[in-house]
């Protein structure tokens, strides 16, 4: 299998990269971002509760997502590798993952981290806010609380992967071509 960690702050481009890295390497894409919207658009008790915590720009419980993404890698019994974006980002939310995983005795292949700037980031945020109808985007406030949070909680991820040799910073500044790229020729380095 092969099973991609897509690593970034908030407007790295995870999402748009990963709708093209399924394609190509016929993997399934989980991003709990995707499946905490779909909750809240729904109105389930669990998406109600997640949106307090997104619209303010923070993390929502780790036992939360864990949960989220153990039934959806469990209903994807058949799959050739799973993009996770968005997924893990704390520490304890990556242990849970290495432990999923081993049960399915299988494992991460590597992180490929999208490395963005912050004024970059803000800008592609703000112009992606217009027009996503995403709530989180809008605000400069908000969205300076998401990085915040990406770096006290989610940053430290990148030494936890680079103790297990898994680590690979990819420059997330180009074209969504130029970028796509350079995802695919790490992937394929590694697959060799
Ligand atoms: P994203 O689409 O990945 O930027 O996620 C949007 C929001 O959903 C985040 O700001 C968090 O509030 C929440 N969220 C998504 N994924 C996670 C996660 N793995 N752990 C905690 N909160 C998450």
């Amino acid at each position: 299998m092969l099973n991609i960690v897509l690593f970034g702050p908030p407007g790295a481009g995870k999402g748009t990269q990963s709708e093209n890295l399924i394609k190509k390497y016929n993997l399934v894409h989980l991003s709990t971002g995707d499946i905490l919207r779909s909750e809240v658009a729904e109105k389930t008790a669990l998406g109600l509760e997640a949106k307090k915590l997104m619209d303010q720009g923070l993390l929502v419980p780790d036992e939360v997502v864990i949960g989220m993404i153990e039934s959806k890698v469990d209903s994807n019994k058949n799959a050739n590798g799973f993009i996770f974006d968005g997924f893990p980002r704390t520490t304890a939310q990556a242990e849970a993952l290495d432990q999923l995983l081993a049960r399915k005795n299988t494992s991460i292949t590597r992180m490929l981290a999208l490395e963005v700037n912050n004024d970059e980031l803000t800008k592609r945020l703000l112009l992606r806010g217009k027009d996503s109808g995403r709530a989180d985007d809008r605000n400069e406030e908000i969205i300076r609380k998401r990085i915040e949070e990406y770096n006290s909680k989610t940053a430290p991820l990148k030494a936890y992967y680079s103790s297990q040799n898994k680590f690979t910073g990819i420059n997330g500044i180009g074209s969504i071509e130029e970028i796509f790229e350079r995802l695919s020729d790490a992937i394929e380095k590694i697959t060799a």
